[in-house]
């Protein structure tokens, strides 16, 4: 139906016959002579009619905007005066001889061009109009190339692109399931799968060697601006190799597809262990473009008497730390430093105390600050040197549980590295590495920090003595204070496999009803194997500058993990339950508040 792209015309192509399909962007009429933008997915051309070509004329006075056109005609270089440097087909036009209406279109709910106009919500409702847009097909393409070269990569490198199963078991990683009621098992639900992992490490236990899916994963959270209920992972399982190869591979991986498509050459990613970066930067995912850091004080606070800083600083699980703004003191304002306090509020902090340093060898006067005068002079002193302060620099500290302080404190690091701009660089990746197996929750249970199948550093018995100090053998990647992907050295003997489920809190019958499929494996000759997962969508989000996930998927959920224009999750017919034997409860009444009888 067509020769070529309305976008990819150029100057090249002056003098030729062309016959292009598309959507009309825009149409004018300029005294006799009508002009139509028309658009697909390279771009826009400009094509022009005029009366001489009679029918053809009438016909391109009738259409509008998002008509489907078939036009031929010759591309011809524009008047220099109407040339347009900001169109890639700028310097030429089409004088269209022949023009067909493929289809009309009724006016669309909102104009592509302004489709800030209207909510996100209309946008979503009507998303193949949005994804119409020239910005949107971009991204899209971007996507495509990235997939495609992960493809090419992973295959050179000898992997294989196998399938694993979408109807499955829970698959832990953190999160509630995905669940789908099964017809021909009375009562039994699958659950979709929150990631490939175990059929990946089974993928090993097979023999396969290097395993490699673009992935879809369900996971039924709490949504937030970054996550969708389903995302995509590059999902990448190897055997016999250690974690510098994995991480080798998967750092050569995503430094090809930087070169590539941006031209960027990251360099060897830096290693820390996560307890360098919790301490530096309050997160397991620190923003190295950032120069700022915190400095622990908790060892000169446990004297003081002010609570606030020696309640924490006594306490095993506290954290007394401060972070140096330099030149803070010209910086920020008053009215900054209150918004900064209700920002940590967010993570738990029940205020931001600072110091302002003015002159800091006059620790009577020099500093300015509602609580120096709990701080003897020794400590003020103490803090200055510690974290080596300047004239005109502002200090902020954190006291509290670490896990606040850390939040809390990581967070306004990053907060004031994009308020005040003090980025170094534009891209900054790094491996964290050496994570804990578990963390500890509030009731004293422990949780994996990655999940169960991941291998401790330690023996069996180091980590049955003492399950809350094992250090585990996982990797994630970081790049601008996001983590890429992450993965790990999996547990490839059942009795290390039971260790950690019993440090878990996982009976054995449990055990033996969730896992006896990977207990089973682990049993026949598994080989060592390790691997990893990037997310897809935050990748690309991230090398286009995406300001939500949402623009990366083609067909998002909302916040309420629903997608407007199919209206899913649906209804079902009465039919349809009854084959699933299931029947379903009415919304219970809210109940009527009694008034004192
Ligand atoms: N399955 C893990 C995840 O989804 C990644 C991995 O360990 O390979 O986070």
């Amino acid at each position: 139906m067509r020769s070529d792209y309305c976008g990819t015309l150029t100057a090249k192509d002056i003098e030729r016959e062309v016959t292009l399909c598309g959507w009309v962007d825009r149409r004018r009429d300029h005294g006799g002579v009508i002009f139509i933008d028309l658009r697909d997915r390279e771009g826009i051309v400009q094509v022009v009619f005029d009366p001489d070509t009679g029918e053809h004329f009438d016909l391109a006075d009738r259409v509008r905007g998002e008509y489907v056109l078939q036009v031929t005609g010759k591309v011809r270089a524009r008047d220099a005066a109407t040339v347009n440097p900001n169109m890639g087909t700028g310097e030429i036009e089409v004088y269209g001889t022949q023009l067909n209406i493929l289809n009309e279109a009724e006016t669309t709910p909102f104009p592509l061009d302004s489709h800030h106009s209207v909510g996100e919500d209309v946008r979503l409702k009507f998303r193949y109009l949005d994804l119409r847009r020239q910005e949107m097909q971009k991204g899209f393409k971007f996507r495509s190339k990235v997939t495609n070269l992960v493809r090419n990569y992973l295959d050179d490198e000898g992997f294989l692109d196998i399938e694993t199963p979408i109807l499955t078991r829970a698959t832990p990683e953190g999160a509630r399931d995905y669940l789908v009621p099964s017809r021909t098992h009375e009562n039994k639900f699958f659950a979709l799968p929150q990631s490939p992992q175990l059929f990946k490490q089974l993928l090993m236990v097979s023999g396969f060697d290097r395993y490699y899916q673009i992935a879809k994963c369900f996971r039924d959270e709490d949504l937030r601006a970054d996550r969708q209920p389903e995302f995509t992972q590059i999902d990448i399982e190897t055997s016999f190799m250690d974690e510098d190869g994995i991480m080798a591979i998967s750092e050569g991986m995503i430094r090809k597809i930087f070169q590539e498509l941006k031209g960027v050459d990251l360099g060897e990613f830096p290693r820390m262990t996560f307890a360098e970066a919790m301490a530096k930067y309050g997160s397991d995912k620190p923003d190295l473009r950032i120069p700022l850091e915190l400095v622990d004080v908790k060892d000169l606070m446990g004297g003081v008497d002010f609570k606030v800083f020696s309640g924490p600083a006594k306490d095993p699980k506290g954290r007394v730390t401060a972070l140096k703004v330099p030149g803070g003191n010209d910086k920020l304002t008053r009215k900054q430093i209150d918004d900064y306090t209700k920002f940590v509020g967010i993570y738990g902090a029940k205020g931001l105390a600072y110091i302002k340093v003015n002159d800091k060898n006059d620790l009577d006067e020099g500093l300015q600050s509602p609580i120096v005068k709990f701080l003897p002079n020794d400590v003020r002193k103490a803090i200055l040197d510690r974290v080596e302060a300047d004239n005109g620099d502002l200090i902020f500290f954190g006291a509290d549980k670490a896990t606040v302080v850390s939040e809390a404190l990581g967070a306004l690091r990053c907060k004031l590295g994009e308020d005040l701009d003090l980025y170094t660089c534009e891209w900054s990746p790094l491996w964290v590495v050496d994570f804990p197996m578990f963390e500890e929750l509030d009731d004293g249970s422990l949780h994996s920090l990655h999940h169960p199948f991941t291998a401790p550093s330690c023996s069996p018995e180091e980590l049955k003595a003492n399950p809350g100090e094992a250090l585990s053998r996982a990797y994630d990647m970081v790049l601008n204070g996001t983590e890429l992907g992450g993965g790990s050295i999996r547990i490839h003997n059942q009795s290390m496999q039971q260790s950690v489920f019993e440090a878990l809190g996982i009976s054995e019958e449990e055990q033996r009803e969730k896992f006896g499929f990977l207990l089973d494996a682990l049993k026949y000759g598994a080989p060592p194997h390790g691997g990893l997962a990037f997310g897809l969508d935050r990748l690309i989000m991230l090398m286009i500058g995406a300001s939500s996930i949402r623009d990366v998927i083609a067909f998002p959920k909302t916040q309420s993990a629903a997608c407007v224009m199919t209206d899913a999750p649906g209804g079902v017919d009465d039919q349809q339950l009854k084959e699933l034997n299931i029947r379903l409860r009415k919304k219970e009444k809210p109940a009527v508040e009694s008034k004192g009888e």
